[in-house]
């Protein structure tokens, strides 16, 4: 293996700790969905143990993380059949209602079962509306089989403070719920932002693994990933040499170039542009040329590095995955979330 992804225990507790801290008599509903945002949820013991809940977006999540842990789990997508149903009360499950015709599904349940309802305040995603909340409520709450645990919904511009659809979702959740037990609606950028919110339980994501929940950089979290791969050649083009498949960067000076064992078979973002800083022996180094798969090339004119040295591509103080997102034109989780089989995930204190 060439590609390490070291994943810290240290940064996932820091991280919870600001989510805690900023929300101190909250529930904490921790989403672990797509392998924990690619981190892999074998590695995250410090999270599972410490928060009251775990979100998973699908069956098989669920499978995979019951198997290492006996916390409740939030089923996000819910069921869309009855056998889906047995699974989840078989994974002991909660389970998210968000569409009407889940409704038939959960009231036929022969076993004990508990439930969130969601509901669509303004995103128009997933979510009951209005008048399917009111009909969900009358339709279950004498159920003696079903327990409606918490009422939910989902913000949609969370991540821009100041956009009206934050105050008009709010609002919309309030009136609806006022009669509501427990409630829950913050997702990473609202607990940072929103504290009125909060409610019950909130739902961290992606500041949980140490990254802005509003696409900036958040100096207070702590990068939980970092992935690195070594130099495997080393050679010096002259003026007017290219570099990569389509020769998309040429030289104009004498240049040293390294060239690094990642590329987007791993997870690299392929559309990252010439000049996306690439850190080696501590220096910003820019990346020349298109990414290939299993490689990419960088100058190192201002850097001493030999063969073997480590490049960090992303997660350190100096480089955040957010500057790789923008010289990517993404976003931090799908960068994550695209981390490739092929890369070696470590865990580190
Ligand atoms: C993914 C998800 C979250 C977490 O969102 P972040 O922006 O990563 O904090 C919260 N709630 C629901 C329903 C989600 O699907």
């Amino acid at each position: 293996m060439r590609a390490i992804a070291s994943i810290s225990q240290s940064a996932l507790k820091h991280n919870l700790s600001v989510v805690k801290k900023n929300s101190p008599n909250t529930k904490v509903v921790s989403i672990l969905k797509a392998n924990a945002y690619g981190h892999h949820i074998d590695l995250m013991s410090p999270i599972i143990e410490q928060s009251d809940l775990l979100g998973v977006s699908e069956i098989l999540e669920a499978e995979k993380l019951r198997k290492i842990t006996n916390k409740p789990i939030l089923l996000l997508s819910g069921v869309i059949e009855d056998q889906e149903l047995q699974q989840a009360i078989q994974l002991n499950c909660q389970i998210v209602i968000h569409d009407k015709t889940q409704l038939p599904i959960i009231s036929n349940t022969k076993q004990p079962i508990n439930i969130w309802i969601k509901i669509n305040t303004g995103m128009n995603r997933l979510g009951l509306s209005a008048n399917e909340y009111n009909f969900c409520i009358k339709l279950l709450e004498n159920n003696p089989l079903i327990s409606i645990q918490c009422v939910m919904s989902h913000f949609a511009c969370a991540d821009d403070i100041n956009h009206p659809t934050n105050q008009s979702q709010l609002d919309h959740f309030k009136k609806l719920t006022h009669n509501a037990s427990k409630r829950s609606m913050a997702n990473s950028a609202a607990i940072l932002s929103n504290p009125a919110s909060h409610f019950d339980y909130i739902r961290p994501g992606i500041v949980l693994y140490g990254v802005s929940a509003f696409g900036s950089t958040d100096h207070h979290l702590r990068p939980v990933m970092q992935l690195s791969a070594p130099i495997i050649s080393i050679k010096t083009v002259k003026v007017g040499d290219s570099v990569g498949y389509g020769a998309t960067w040429t030289a104009n000076q004498a240049t040293t170039i390294a060239t690094i064992g990642i590329g987007y078979g791993d997870g690299y973002p392929r559309h990252a542009k010439n000049g996306t800083p690439v850190l080696i022996n501590n220096n910003l180094c820019p990346l020349v040329g298109r990414v290939s798969m299993d490689l990419i090339c960088v100058n190192i004119s201002n850097t001493q590095a030999h063969i073997g040295d480590s490049a960090i591509l992303w997660g350190a103080q100096q480089l955040r995955i957010e500057t790789i997102a923008k010289h990517s034109d993404t976003i931090a989780y799908q960068l994550l979330t695209g981390v490739g089989s092929r890369v070696n995930f470590i865990s580190t204190t």
